[in-house]
């Protein structure tokens, strides 16, 4: 209910100031008809993007776009990289500053977005977005579609992969975890979207393959992954299987709760690098120091400390129960349920039996 009173808060104060970007002074003195036109379309797609956010309609916004980048459901690949369903570009003010030429037809819009509280601005990314002129005037295409000449590429039958030369690509494990995919399509009959599965030192390097020169999702960590919707994977690891996981759940259901899609991503394949016992173990342990914590407070648990998120564990504690008593069917159920109805509390009592008064206790007492 909280996160829908807060999109519901930034929606009216976007459409109370309209969707805004501001230039730099050069961009707002240059008479260079090239860049005035690639402003006029980088400032209606962004409120385009606002306007279909309001009607929920997704069909304004891709106009703006290169066709040849038309993939299915993934036009834009920083729009959701943030938030799986609020554009990016409507969290908070876009400052560009500059639009570089980088030869005759493409040129590459570099962007501030950042949001202002009291003490002063946070800045959410610093991201670039490329323009080119085609016969219907200039249209907006991914920066990673300039850049991926530079990379290798590696294709299975439902994975793209994309890596630096220097890093070391095993062919196996590619097809192990193209196997594991069409696996888990297959037994959850799930959409059977194509991935694209971006290689580098770690999240960040990944991050700067896209477009990202900063972003708030970002990390250096070795074992980490990142899922940006509806189907980009960015890691180090050829088989990081949670991220993977997303991929199919997110985009089959697309508004269940999260509580449930990290649950079946930690269930199936663990987080952190570590499998689902481990962090069975690691909630115990810390039960066993705080036996006061109230699990109902879902929000507040969602963080990583000590390579372990008890949120992703609770999560994880329900789909085991849901497999237990109902298998993959009963598994479905939840996403589908939670997809309806926003009170995920409401959602494990109907589907689990478990009302939110014994949700402490059922999971303080799980596997004891
Ligand atoms: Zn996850």
């Amino acid at each position: 209910m909280k996160a829908y009173f807060i999109l519901f808060y930034i929606l009216s104060v976007l459409i109370s100031n309209a969707q805004k970007i501001t230039y730099s002074s050069n961009l707002q003195r240059s008479t260079d008809k090239e860049i005035t036109e690639i402003q006029k379309v980088w400032n209606n797609y962004t409120k385009a993007c606002m306007v279909e956010l309001i009607q929920t309609k997704d069909s304004i916004s891709h106009t703006y776009w290169c066709s040849d980048t038309n993939r299915k459901g993934n036009i834009d690949f920083l729009k959701y990289s943030i938030h799986p369903t609020f554009p990016m570009y409507l969290l908070g003010d876009i400052y560009t500053y500059d639009i570089k030429k980088m030869n005759d037809s493409i040129f590459v819009l570099n962007n501030i977005l950042s949001i202002e509280d009291s003490i002063g601005k946070n800045v959410l990314s610093i991201f670039k977005v490329c323009a080119k002129k085609t016969g219907k005037g200039y249209k907006l295409f991914n920066y990673f579609d300039f850049y991926k000449s530079k990379l290798n590429n590696y294709n299975t039958e439902y994975i793209s992969y994309y890596y630096p030369c220097d890093y070391e690509f095993d062919t196996g494990v590619a097809e192990t975890t193209n196997k594991f995919y069409e696996r888990l399509i297959r037994d959850f009959k799930l959409s059977e979207n194509p991935v694209i599965y971006i290689l580098g030192e770690n999240v960040d390097h990944g991050n700067n393959f896209i477009g990202f020169d900063f972003t708030a999702k970002s990390s250096v960590l070795k074992k980490a992954g990142l899922f940006v919707f509806p189907n980009i994977i960015l890691s180090a690891q050829i088989d990081h299987y949670h991220e993977l996981i997303h991929v199919p759940f997110l985009t089959t259901f697309p508004k269940a709760n999260m509580l449930f899609h990290e649950g079946i991503a930690t269930y199936l394949a663990g987080a952190s690098g570590y499998g689902f016992e481990f962090h069975l173990n690691k909630l115990k342990i810390m039960l066993e120091k705080n036996p006061l914590i109230d699990f109902t407070k879902l929000d507040g648990l969602n963080e990583f400390v000590d390579d372990t998120n008890i949120y992703y564990t609770v999560g994880a504690i329900f789909i085991e129960y849901a497999n237990q008593i109902g298998g993959m069917g009963k598994i479905k159920s939840l996403f589908q349920a939670s997809g309806l109805n926003n009170d995920v509390f409401a959602v494990i009592e109907n589907e689990l039996g478990i009302e939110k008064v014994r949700f402490n206790d059922f999971i303080k007492q799980y596997k004891n």
